[in-house]
């Protein structure tokens, strides 16, 4: 997609994407609800015509307004599963699964060896004689994906197909779904508003916010190195802290109750870029801030916090919890061993490897 536009009325849906995606790769687009990932999704499969911009596919130009092109769905090679995957309820499995190599007049034997291919990957053998309604959410959901992959298309678009399974098939079905598309090789573009979804499966993740794209990256990427504020808050879970501070002149990150030693090399590359004595958003996840009591590094002192917890929420596997220093709240995740009690003051250790810091007023990433 080059600088591609969407305008609704006087309301610009996407803004000028830039994304290229490359051959055989699983992208993600991420984002919360009306951020536009849909509408970008649309534009690719050409239910949607940009306003603005040029879509390829491959080396063909599909889509560009100022030149009048514009490829229908039907022309562009393309496949889509989306949330409410319609199956043809009168139709068996079988029938649903071929139905679009019939539309292509491809000869039944070919029909039937490509649909049993596609059967045993999915494990539907059992079940092609059935009706859509003789069968489970995540059956049906396999029988829609067995109808976009029998055609073996150049790209397949995936809106939240998941979205309607319960939450164990889903977790199952993210995995048989990555598993499939590596088999396959094919181009997958995939919407979700699921950030685990998008950290599981995706080779890269496009995170888009109110129609523009925010970064694109690898699921380490985007979690370790977060673009911009925006970026770090909406990934991970319980999300990134964000605490308002000053860089002083002798290496200290200053949030008025407290103060943390910043990392020589950290305090070099603020320093050329002009932030020390400056305002900055400090970021760091809840992960990164240790219960003292079993860190296992190497504590330098000055980045030990007393703090008083304030909630304790047992996930089991770990426990949240809500910490304060005078006014501050920020959220620590623990190991599930931790003996951490709500009104109890604390030692916490920031790992100051893992801090980042924001610009206050552009809200990009500094470090
Ligand atoms: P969700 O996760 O809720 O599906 P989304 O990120 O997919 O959201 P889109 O469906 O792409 O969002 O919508 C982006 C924005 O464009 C929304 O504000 C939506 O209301 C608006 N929009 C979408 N289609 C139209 C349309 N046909 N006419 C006017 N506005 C539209």
């Amino acid at each position: 997609m080059e600088g591609v536009w969407k305008i609704f009325g006087d309301f610009a849906a996407v803004k000028e994407m830039n994304l290229k995606i490359k051959d055989g790769e699983f992208m993600i687009l991420l984002g919360p609800s009306g951020c536009g990932k849909t509408t970008t999704l649309r534009m690719i499969s050409g239910l949607e015509e940009p306003s603005k911009g040029q879509i390829y596919i491959g080396d063909k130009l599909v889509a560009d307004p100022e030149k009048g092109v514009f490829i229908p769905p039907k022309d562009r090679d393309i496949a889509m599963v989306f949330q409410s995957y319609a199956l043809y309820p009168h139709m068996t499995v079988y029938d649903n699964i071929a139905f679009p190599l019939k539309l292509r007049k491809i000869p039944k034997q070919e029909i039937d060896q490509r649909v049993r291919e596609v059967a045993e990957m999915l494990g539907l053998m059992e079940l092609l004689k059935r009706k859509p309604r003789e069968l489970s959410g995540g059956q049906r959901q396999r029988v829609a994906l067995g109808r976009a992959i029998v055609r073996k298309p150049q790209v397949f678009l995936m809106d939240e197909p998941l979205s309607n399974l319960d939450a164990k098939l889903r977790v199952k079905m993210r995995a048989e779904l990555k598993k499939l598309q590596k088999q396959l090789g094919v181009t997958t573009i995939y919407v979700t508003h699921d950030q685990v979804e998008a950290m599981t499966m995706g080779d890269r993740i496009a995170v888009i916010n109110a129609g523009e794209l925010q970064q694109v990256g690898t699921p380490d990427e985007v979690y370790n190195n977060p673009a911009n504020i925006f970026v770090g808050g909406f990934i991970g879970s319980p999300p990134m802290n964000f605490l308002d501070a000053t860089l002083t002149e002798d290496g200290w990150v200053d949030f008025g109750d407290f103060r943390l030693k910043v990392l020589p090399d950290q305090i070099e590359a603020l320093m050329e870029q002009g932030y020390i004595g400056k305002e900055v958003i400090f970021g760091i996840r809840p992960e990164d801030i240790y219960d003292a009591f079993f860190a296992q590094v190497k504590i330098p002192g000055e980045n030990m916090v007393k703090v008083k917890v304030e909630i304790v929420e047992n996930l089991g596997s770990e426990k949240i919890v809500h910490l304060r220093v005078g006014n501050l709240m920020f959220f620590g995740a623990f190991p599930a061993e931790s003996k951490v009690r709500e009104g109890a003051e604390i030692d916490v250790v920031f790992d100051m490897n893992k801090i980042h810091i924001f610009d206050k007023g552009t809200k990009k990433a500094v470090i």
